[in-house]
């Protein structure tokens, strides 16, 4: 077995000094081709390259006519040579004319070919073209022939990779490695952007391919494991778990993997067909994501991700790069592109340099996407392969309004792109100019517009905005990008930071509301089979107060002399709203007694997110000071559909009659009590739901800091009284419970209100 594993190392010295030889490209790869068919004992090996219109073409070939080189070209679906290519795996038939797939091709003379091999060419899990060896006998090749062949096409990846075959094509059919590209994700925030790719995690480039000596690669290879194995132990030892925002689930996954005997004999494998320990590395990694996207499966594929993820730490292992470089040179413009991302390493790129963010995973929850939110950047996730098309430096535009990515656009791309941004920012300009003017409508009636903020990075929208303050302080986010649990001290310079920005202006601190989606890295995930409706938010503050008490009293301490305006989230039973204001009152006593000074006054409110409430409404406004709606948990559990499922989040309207008759409830018995009531979900931010919550009654709205201008410059088109007759009218209609949003959007069009 060793012996023919003695071929695959004379060839790839061989294939070195053909690399370095100073001839054209097409001479270069017509001696690769001579000498891999002489090396396999092959009557015929030739290199086919995938172009940019999607096509094979026949760039080089030892045995068939050489006229055909340049001239064959297959639809990349078409025969065993397209099923190699979109099936991104090799294919190995001792008869291939009898295969369904086999398609003739006279100009080629291959029909006294038998036994046919081929194998894709790869490079970070996508297909680049594929290398061919045919033999007249009928025989399979062995499983080191098919592996010696793999890696033989690594080096061709390389050689396209490099642009070098570029010479060679005709204009419109270049190799599609550097092709224009399209793909699709979903928005996490909203914007355009155009720019430069940032690797997230810079790929490693490999410049030694093949090895000089392998007894001293597999040397390299074992110890690059053994330390990465132990760097895992390490940091689930340590607890220090946070890295990057990884949870201890990923960590044992990737210490499984770390420990698996097929992953490493594989990658053994590859070094013992000559190629260096990283290029081994690679090679693996490379299958790996070419067969990660095509896997539907999604726990599979989540495995896959893992497995990818930890073949990158090895290579980094190997070549000692540190974990993210890529954040101290950033360019301007940079676009990160990034497989996932925990939310605290956002922060740590400079904003000022920053405008997209595009991620392989991430949904419109994830909580690196409430972070793009926060600075305001583009954001696109679930983006296949995102990684696997770009390289660092190549032209991106960010299309966060549909969910497009642009890569390497065409210059007519471009300049739409240009002129739609400079649209945009004109837009952005109206609004400014509005950021003093009161938000009072056409009938007289003034509407206070305030902010929804978590982290230090919101605090200068008040200013920019001039929003009338903070009506939704989510302080969970705090908690959720650092690495371990805030100390009191860290939670009372925070809350201090944000009351001294906000000024004379109100701040609304929410209590705690993790659990369910909102995942604290640090603390131990308890498995539920509903996390919505698990132990989250108030019902585990109560139930282990001692989180929540200190918080309660870092939000006291904060507020020494001042307003502190506290509410909380989840509250299902009015009973949980008194233990909870019952443990504000304790730390008040507690903090009186011990001499602090105390804030000035306290209100305490709560959030109306669970239908419960709506039954309740009565007895609970006679113990709040205020209410604020949470209409994404609201409509969440008032339609029983995840509001991140994207199968049944976009299935009932927000602005459906069933939804629109418990907002008007609410607002009415507010009223009705004299207790002011704020809506804080996603609803408020978009101009046409803000329209409609002010047509029900409600006067305070707190949103997204973007969406202050657009609310604003709607508000002030609106005839309040208008609006409210509408909407009066139209959710009374016993009509199945549609949505009035058509009808709400035609009003605004008739009224010449700007949504
Ligand atoms: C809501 O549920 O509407 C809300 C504002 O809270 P969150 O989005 O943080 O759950
Ligand atoms: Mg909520």
């Amino acid at each position: 077995m060793r012996g023919a594993l003695g071929g695959p190392r004379v060839l790839l010295r061989r294939l070195r000094e053909v690399m370095a030889e100073p001839v054209s490209a097409q001479e270069r790869l017509d001696k690769i081709v001579v000498l891999i068919a002489a090396n396999m004992v092959a009557e015929v090996c030739s290199v086919y390259v995938l172009r940019v219109d999607s096509t094979l073409e026949l760039y080089a070939t030892e045995g068939l006519n050489r006229e055909a080189v340049h001239r064959t070209v297959m639809r990349s679906d078409e025969g065993l040579v397209g099923l190699v290519a979109s099936e991104a795996s090799p294919v190995n038939l001792s008869d291939a004319q009898a295969h369904p797939a086999f398609s003739y091709r006279p100009e080629t003379g291959e029909e006294i070919y038998h036994s046919f091999l081929g194998v894709p060419i790869l490079r970070a899990g996508n297909t680049l073209g594929v290398l061919v060896v045919q033999n007249r006998a009928r025989r399979t090749y062995s499983e080191e022939e098919v592996e010696a062949l793999q890696t033989t096409a690594m080096v061709l990846a390389e050689m396209i990779a490099s642009g070098e075959l570029a010479a060679l094509a005709q204009p419109g059919a270049e190799p599609a490695v550097r092709r224009s590209l399209r793909l699709q994700g979903s928005v996490l925030n909203e914007g355009i952007a155009l720019g430069h790719v940032v690797l997230h995690e810079p790929r490693v480039i490999i410049t030694n391919f093949i090895a000089d000596d392998i007894a001293k690669e597999r040397a390299r290879l074992e110890s690059a494991i053994t330390a990465l194995r132990s760097d895992l132990d390490a940091m689930l030892e340590h607890g220090d778990v946070a890295e990057g925002g990884e949870h201890r689930e990923v960590l044992e996954a990737y210490r499984m993997f770390a420990h698996d005997r097929g992953w490493v004999h594989k990658l053994e494998e590859a070094v013992l067909t000559g190629l260096t320990a990283e290029a081994a590395v690679e090679r693996v990694q490379s299958d790996t994501r070419a067969r990660m996207l095509r896997q539907t499966d999604p726990y599979l594929r989540e495995r896959l991700h893992d497995l990818d993820d930890l073949t990158n730490r090895l290579l980094r292992q190997l070549l000692g790069r540190d974990h993210a470089p890529a954040r101290e040179h950033l360019p301007e413009n940079a676009i990160i592109v990034a497989r996932s991302m925990g939310p605290a390493a956002l922060l740590d790129y400079d904003r000022k340099r920053l405008r997209a963010l595009v991620l392989e995973e991430g949904g419109p929850t994830s909580h690196v996407a409430i972070i793009a939110r926060a600075l305001g950047i583009a954001a696109v996730g679930e983006v296949n392969n995102a990684i696997g098309f770009v390289d660092s430096g190549d032209a991106v535009i960010v299309d966060a309004t549909s969910g497009e990515v642009h890569i390497r656009p065409s210059p007519e791309l471009e300049a739409s792109y240009i002129e739609r941004v400079r649209v945009r920012a004109r837009r952005q300009l109206q609004y400014q100019a509005l950021r003093d003017k009161p938000c009072v409508t056409r009938d007289g009636v003034e509407i206070s517009l305030l902010l929804n903020a978590g982290l230090l990075v919101d605090l200068p929208h008040i200013e920019e905005t001039g929003a009338s303050g903070i009506g939704l302080f989510r302080t969970e986010l705090q908690f959720m990008v650092a690495g371990q649990f805030p100390r009191a001290a860290e939670q009372v310079s925070l809350y201090r930071a944000v009351l001294d920005s906000a000024g004379r202006r109100p701040v609304t601190f929410r209590t705690l509301d993790v659990g369910g989606d909102k995942v604290l890295p640090y603390m131990r995930i308890i498995e539920e089979e509903n996390p919505a409706l698990g132990w989250r938010a108030i019902r585990l503050g109560l139930d282990r107060p001692a989180l929540l008490r200190s918080q309660i009293r870092a939000l006291l301490r904060a507020a020494s002399g001042r307003e502190l305006r506290v509410m909380f989230p989840m509250i299902a039973a009015v009973r949980e709203f008194d233990e909870a204001k019952e443990l504000v009152e304790r730390e008040l006593t507690y903090l009186r007694r011990h001499n602090y000074r105390l804030p000035e006054r306290v209100e305490i409110g709560t959030m109306v997110e669970v239908p419960s409430l709506l039954y309740q409404l009565d007895e609970l406004l006679e113990r709040v000071d205020f209410l604020s709606v949470g209409s994404n948990d609201l409509a969440q559990f008032l339609f029983a559909a995840d509001r991140g499922n994207p199968r049944v989040s976009t299935r009932f309207d927000d602005l459906s009659i069933p939804m629109l008759r418990a907002l008007r409830s609410i607002a009415e018995r507010g009223e009705a009590h004299g207790k002011p009531v704020t809506v804080c979900g996603e609803m408020a931010s978009k101009t046409v739901g803000a329209l409609a919550l002010i047509a029900l009654g409600y006067r305070k709205l707190s949103l997204v800091a973007s969406a202050v201008g657009p609310v604003k410059a709607m508000a002030l088109e609106l005839d309040v009284g208008k609006a409210a007759t509408l909407v009066k009218a139209l959710i009374s209609h016993r009509d199945g419970g549609g949505s009035i949003r058509d009808k709400l959007v035609a009003f605004a069009e008739t009224e010449g209100i700007p949504l």
